[in-house]
């Protein structure tokens, strides 16, 4: 049987930020992960690393936290953040009372938020609305969560921290008031083991009241829908906020060359409510034009839902009216001794939560290291010399975006592989600059099973180019590879297609329309992927 000091519950931000720092302080852990990791909110989210300009008004702790982590993750994740900062708007139809409370809050929490007039945003953002009221620059930026998650586990590898993907929790197993162990279901296959374990941290985000149950305990999380939109166009350089009390689509983030547009707020009927509606994309755009007014010229990628889970002591409380702050439960309280949950909280704050959970399970332990997530980077950065052999290879362009996507490690394996063998340096997505080295190292990784887990840790297919021609080299690359996962390359094909359709679906009109029967013309026309033309031979 296999058996771990600590199991994790939950492949988010939150999970994957506690491995690591218990990894790092010598504990024996081990994640569970029902699918891939970030399967949950941590990918589902605008990707925004909050100044906590967001937060001044209202809650003012969430904001300093906020703030004090920004910074944090700027230096110990520089590879995962583009340091974009932010603007906050206001137009005339937004309370000017509220700009006054604002500004107060972010001095009283430590926030530095600029004024600038008008015309100087026209000029640095020329794409904004002549309508602004007033301006100010706060150090927001834009945060990969893909990456963050992969770079948090391959630091926690470093350290003994063990993964498993695709092994979902179904039973919590106590003896005598007292953890003892985890029932687990594997996803590809079905079969049930079971792990044994001193202690285990329910992570799972808007899943862990289900988790909680499991173990019989009542934990109150409410997921709370929220759809974003994803344009192939980077519309300004800066994040750019609405200067209001929060409300439905009012902040765009760029992230490389497209910009994210979220969110709405709606009660979600459980952490798979995730499919977004046309109704929720056309709301957005609309609320949207406000501060882009050709918004509508733009070419939508793709829709997007997640749930975020709101926590609360009193379940009346829902959406935005809930907090957002974390809260850590020990189940000690609940005379179960060695189990507690971590719920609430945001992406940004990840590795405070990590810390203090870790904490509490360390006090458990017996364990006195301290942490060390805020000081020790997650990955090396590529030396001038490995820099200078990757540049041989890769596309101009290309070289520090796989050096910032994979680390120093990483790199120095997928260099060495196009070094020996000049096919491997061909590119397989162009427009994320993956190469075929990179996408074979990524499919051989013990976490992988389908083309999704390696466009999560590549990026491949993540461009504007939807992976209408990048999904069909990546068979290819993995087919080659004769991995036990990649024989049946019209099933792979299909997995990827579904997903993408998922959030097309509800933005099939205009140019989107026209790109989708591209697609169809290429993996149903060409590749015959669904059989419909044997058939009609038949
Ligand atoms: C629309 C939206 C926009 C947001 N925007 C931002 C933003 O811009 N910035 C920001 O800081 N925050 C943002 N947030 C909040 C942020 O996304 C979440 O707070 C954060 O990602 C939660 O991370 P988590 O690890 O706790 O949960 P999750 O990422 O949901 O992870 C939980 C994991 O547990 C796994 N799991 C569940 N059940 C089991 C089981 N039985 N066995 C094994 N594994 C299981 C799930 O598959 C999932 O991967 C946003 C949230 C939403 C919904």
């Amino acid at each position: 049987m296999e058996k771990a000091s600590v199991v994790v519950i939950g492949g988010g931000a939150t999970g994957v930020g506690i491995l690591r720092d218990l990894a790092m302080r010598g504990v024996d852990v081990l994640l569970l992960e029902q699918r891939d990791l970030v399967n949950g909110s941590s990918s589902r989210y605008h990707g925004l690393l909050h100044s906590g300009g967001r937060y001044a008004v209202k809650d003012a702790a969430a904001g300093k936290e906020c703030i004090e982590e920004n910074t944090i993750l700027r230096k110990i994740g520089k590879h995962c953040v583009e340091a974009t900062e932010g603007f906050f708007i206001r137009l005339p139809e937004d309370d000017k009372a509220f700009e006054e409370k604002w500004v107060e809050g972010c001095r009283k929490v430590g926030i530095p938020a600029i004024p600038i007039s008008p015309e100087e945003a026209w000029r640095l953002e020329p794409n904004l609305t002549r309508r602004i009221q007033s301006v100010y620059r706060v150090p927001d930026a834009a945060i990969d969560g893909f990456r963050m998650a992969w770079q948090n586990v391959a630091s926690a590898r470093r350290y003994g921290g063990r993964v498993r993907t695709y092994s979902e929790v179904v039973a919590i197993e106590q003896s005598n008031q007292q953890i003892t162990g985890v029932k687990i279901k594997s996803f590809l296959t079905g079969a049930v083991e079971t792990i044994a374990c001193d202690f285990i941290v329910n992570a799972a985000g808007s899943w862990a009241g289900k988790i909680a149950g499991l173990a019989g305990i009542q934990v109150h999380v409410q997921p709370d829908r929220g759809t974003l939109l994803a344009f192939n166009h980077r519309l300004s350089s800066r994040v750019i906020n609405r200067l209001r009390p929060a409300s439905d689509g009012d902040i765009f983030v760029p992230h490389g060359s497209i910009t994210i547009l979220g969110t709405t707020s709606s009660p979600a009927e459980s952490p798979e409510d995730n499919l977004p509606s046309t109704q929720e994309v056309l709301a957005m755009m609309k609320i949207g034009e406000a501060t882009f007014e050709n918004l509508g010229q733009y070419r939508l990628l793709r829709a997007f839902t997640g749930t975020r889970p709101l926590y609360s002591a009193d379940p009346s409380a829902k959406g935005r009216g809930a907090s957002r702050n974390f809260v850590i439960l020990d189940h000690a309280k609940d005379n179960l001794t060695g189990f507690a949950s971590i719920v609430g909280g945001k992406f940004t704050t990840y590795r405070l939560m990590a810390e203090k959970m870790s904490d509490l399970v360390c006090r458990y332990l017996k364990i006195t290291t301290p942490c060390r997530t805020a000081e020790e980077p997650l990955v090396e950065d590529a030396s001038p010399q490995l820099l200078a052999k990757a540049r041989q290879y890769f596309p101009a362009y290309g070289t520090e975006l796989a050096a910032s996507r994979l680390g120093a490690e990483r790199l120095e394996k997928v260099v060495n592989s196009m070094e020996q063998d000049p096919e491997k340096r061909q590119l397989v997505c162009e427009c994320e600059n993956v190469t075929l080295a990179e996408i074979e190292t990524a499919a051989k990784d013990s976490t992988s099973y389908c083309l999704s887990d390696v466009r999560r840790k590549t990026r491949m297919g993540m461009g504007t180019c939807q992976g209408a021609f990048c999904i069909f080299r990546s068979v290819g690359a993995v087919d080659s590879q004769n991995l036990a996962w990649g024989q049946s390359t019209n099933d792979l094909l299909k997995e990827f297609l579904q997903g993408r359709w998922n959030g097309i679906r509800p933005i099939l009109w205009g140019s989107v329309l026209r790109e989708m029967e591209l697609t169809r013309g290429i993996y149903e026309g060409m590749l015959n992927i669904n059989g419909v033309i044997d058939n009609e031979t038949k």
